[in-house]
This record gives C-alpha cells, structure tokens and sequence, in this order.
C-alpha cells in the first residue's frame, strides 16, 4: 500500500500518517519526492484498512500491484541518487566510475593500482577483502587487514571503498570500514545477508545473481530497503547463458528496464560480465550508451600475477583509456565523468586527445 500526501501537506501531518501505520504493527517508510512525499507501507498482508484516507493531508491510499514496492518507481519517481560526503554521487548526472583489483593482496599492490585509478578519474576504489571463490583452496582474501589497506586508500588518495560482504560477520567490518557494502552474485538471495545489509548505515551494491531474473533482483533489493536501507545501488554483472566465448552474459538490456520499473541507480560491471580483459573497454562503452550510472572495472598493476580474476583485469594504462573513450560517448547521452587529473594528462601526453584505438 502506499499513501500519497498532498503536495502542501505538512511534516506533522506526515509523522502522524507513519505513526498510525507503526501503531497497526506495520512500517512506515516515509519518501520525500520533488512534488510531494509518499509513505509506503511494508509488513501487511492485503489491504490496510485502518482510515488512512480520512487523515488530514492525505491526497489518496493505492494499493502497490507490483511484488517489489520500495524499489519501485509507482512509490518514488524521483530518480535515487546516493550521495557521499566530499561530494561524489550514484545515480546523479555524473557517472561513477568505481575501480581496483578483484581483490586486495598486498598494500604495495593495492596502492599501485589505487594511485593509477585515482590519476585516471575514478572516484570510488573497488577491492575485495574477503572473496566467494569457487574453489576452497583458491585465495579467501586477507580479511580485516584488507579492509585496513583500504581504509588507508581512502585517507590517501580520498577514493571512496567499495568492498564485499560475505556473511553477517564480514558484514559488521565491511560497515566500519567500506564506504559502500558490495554484496555478491552468489549472495544476492542470502536473505539474511540482505536483512542485516539492510540495517547498516551504509549503501549497497548489490550485484545481480548469475541466473536472477530482473524480478528477482528486484526483490533483492526490496530486502535491503525494507529493513530501512534506501542507500542501494544496483549492479549488472552478466548472466550465465549458453554462450561461452565470454564468462558471463553482460545484460546490457536490463539498464532500461531496471530504470523503467525503479528509481534505483544501476551501474554495470564489464569485468565479470565478459570475463575478457579484451571486452572490457567496448562493453564499457556499450554500457554507458545504454544509460548506466556508473562502470565497476577491475584494474591490476600485474594481472599476469593478479590472486584472482587477472584474465579481465585491465593494465593501468588500458583504463586510462577506457576512461577517454567513455568520456566521449558520456557526453553524448548527456552524462558527466569526473576529469582526470592533469598529472595524468601530462603523463599520457594527450590534454584531452582524441581517443586513439584501444590496444585490442
Ligand atoms: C567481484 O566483484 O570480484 C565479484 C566476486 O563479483 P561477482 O559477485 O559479481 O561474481
Ligand atoms: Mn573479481
């Protein structure tokens, strides 16, 4: 159900709609638009009948068809867009680009590639401290020390982190140190991750699961938002399909349809998507055409030698380039890209050359 206030409505008159919806034992989930606030209703089980209509500021009470109701755009039409103190945003008209390695090996590594990524423009750092691997003797990850390396990019370079969860326990660290609490492919319907990911204080990327139907990641992320978590930020990673000359299968048509149904930011992942560190650039291209929010792109100053996920890890210097060559086709679909820093443009030689073919 959701109840639609009058555009002039006042604050009371908002607190007294959710109180009444809390004292009925369901919750209140009160959602400020640009014309008027809107306040969802979670926990019934059909109709609410509790004389919502009658209160004064109340315009109309519809019932929400749709299985997903938090996420859905008949709730807040307002697009999300996730903010983050100093400045950056998800979901704004600027793309965010959100790069690293797979995972966080060593601080040497870590802080090679975080010095790259952060000349080239990005404005998030991605680095998994503890990793879902298929196979138990495969590296796990360095845990709480990955998550310290971390913290100590984020003083440095100002990068936002961008690291995994992998269980309830992970998740507490992950919240003290991350900036935003990846949760992964294989854990997108760990309901119990998804409800304690949903009580942090901070956002979610939450990733699609390899054979999640759109609903279904819907319905993922309802999860995280109806434990009070608005903060949640898609991600397409590809899909497992017959197809085999790539990893995965990247989605690229779920961007218009997530952004049809829901208000939800969505950013896409060309790494896992292809699995080929040869796709990764075009595919970033193709993503952002579609509309995305944001690229997640993996990123290794070895990958030759990278612990994990080195085959579609791009070198330093090809991300520069995926940057110059997304930064043309952004402008095109009216988007923005954080500039590169001009050491970075005095390093390439290039201050804003015309992107030359990628190394294929
Ligand atoms: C990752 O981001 O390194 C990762 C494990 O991704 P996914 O969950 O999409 O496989
Ligand atoms: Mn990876």
């Amino acid at each position: 159900m959701l109840v639609v206030m009058q555009a002039h409505a006042t604050e009371e008159q908002v607190r007294a709609v959710c109180e009444k919806i809390d004292l009925a034992g369901l919750r209140a989930h009160a959602i400020p638009g640009a014309q008027r606030t809107a306040i969802g209703i979670t926990g019934n089980r059909g109709e609410v009948e509790i004389g919502l209509e009658e209160m004064p500021g109340v315009a109309e009470v519809i019932r929400v068809t749709k299985p997903y109701k938090l996420v859905s755009r008949d709730v807040k039409q307002d697009n999300t867009v996730v903010r983050f103190n100093n400045s950056a945003t998800i979901g704004g008209p600027e793309l965010a680009i959100i790069a690293g390695p797979c995972a966080v090996e060593s601080r040497e590594q870590t802080f090679a590639i975080a010095e790259r990524v952060h000349r080239a423009g990005a404005q998030f750092f991605r680095g998994g401290a503890y990793k879902p691997r298929t196979s138990p003797y495969s590296f796990q990850g360095l845990g709480e020390e990955g998550l310290r390396i971390l913290a100590q990019v984020r003083e440095r370079w100002g990068l936002r982190i961008v690291t995994e969860a992998i269980d309830n326990e992970s998740l507490e660290l992950v919240e003290e140190y991350a900036d935003v609490i990846q949760i992964g492919a294989r854990n997108m319907q760990n309901f119990s991750l998804l409800k304690r990911a949903g009580r942090a204080k901070k956002p979610v990327l939450l990733k699609r699961g390899m054979a999640a139907t759109l609903e279904e990641f819907l319905m993922a992320a309802e999860y995280v938002m109806c434990e009070g978590n608005y903060n949640v930020i898609l991600c397409e990673r590809g899909v497992r399909t017959f197809a085999d000359h790539t990893r995965n299968t990247l989605d690229l048509s779920v961007v218009p349809a997530v952004h049809r149904l829901s208000h939800l930011p969505i950013v896409v992942d060309p790494s896992h998507g292809t699995g080929k560190r040869n796709k990764v650039t075009p595919l970033s291209r193709a993503a952002v055409a579609v509309g995305c929010d944001g690229l997640i792109v993996e990123v290794h100053n070895d990958p030759d030698r990278a612990l994990s996920d080195g085959m579609q890890s791009l070198y330093p210097e090809q991300f520069d380039e995926l940057m110059s060559e997304v930064r043309q086709i952004a402008a095109v679909v009216r988007r923005e890209l954080p500039p590169q820093l001009a050491q970075n443009r005095r390093a390439l030689g290039t201050p804003d050359a015309p992107a030359t073919a990628a190394a294929r």
